[in-house]
């Protein structure tokens, strides 16, 4: 079956006290739905991919990779090892599967709302936890907390990130780096899902994301150039 890249984005697989309340679903349910995309021969399987670490995420995330599905796991690193999250051991195994491990920042602050300070600690403490569990893997990508970013996040991620995902469906036009992902949770039907694989236009669905994301981004855009201007405004006076 040829792959696609076609992103499901998951949380946790257990009601117990480490899930994520809202993004929790339950194992019968992954089942139903992964066996219906199967039963509809789309011609490709999406890539699984996996946020935060929880526990619950190691041994579905073996299953899947028995089933030949690609599956990414975003790791929140100041919680490697804590009660309900994957230690190192975990990461090593399913390293060796084939899940591809990357960093969901270090302790799952929202990047758009941080201070520079703060979003240089959170990249860099999280890149330096991944190598020096995978001191042979070059290159790590970066799945943002709660989707969110500005043009200067994403423009400082990929500094020391090969690429950046996003919580969002759909690509947004003027970033082009940020990856999208369909987010499932326990009120997603089967059908949404279905149709965001066979690519239709879901258009409420999508226009609400986008106006979203898109009046976000135009704000920050903005605020971003007028700081870099102002910046080059007081070193050129400073040159002068
Ligand atoms: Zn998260």
């Amino acid at each position: 079956m040829t792959k696609y890249p076609f992103r499901l984005l998951f949380h946790s697989f257990s009601a117990d006290s480490h899930a994520d309340p809202f993004y929790d679903i339950s194992l019968p349910m992954l089942l139903e739905l992964l066996k219906t995309i199967r039963s509809c021969d789309l011609g490709f399987l999406p890539i699984i991919s996996i946020d935060d670490g929880f526990l619950s995420s190691f041994e579905i995330a073996k299953q899947l990779r028995y089933a030949s599905y690609d599956v990414e796991l975003f790791m929140i690193t100041s919680r490697i090892g804590s009660s309900g999250f994957l230690g190192v051991e975990q990461l090593m195994e399913l390293h060796s599967l084939g899940v591809e491990i990357g960093s969901h920042t270090h302790t799952h602050k929202n990047l758009s709302t941080v201070d520079f300070h703060t979003l240089v600690s959170e990249l860099y403490q999280s890149l330096r936890c991944l190598q020096e569990i995978f001191p042979q893997k070059n290159s790590f990508s970066l799945s943002l907390p709660y989707g969110g970013f500005t043009p200067m996040v994403l423009d400082y991620s990929l500094t020391c990130y090969s690429s950046i995902l996003s919580s969002s469906p759909f690509p947004i036009p003027f970033c082009p780096n940020l990856v999208p992902r369909f987010p499932v949770h326990s009120r997603t039907s089967v059908t949404s899902v279905l149709s965001y694989l066979r690519g239709s236009p879901l258009p409420l669905f999508k226009l609400r994301f986008l106006s979203t994301f898109l009046l976000r981004l135009v704000l920050a855009d903005s605020c971003y150039r007028s700081f870099k201007s102002l910046v080059l405004r007081t070193n050129s006076l400073d040159i002068v």
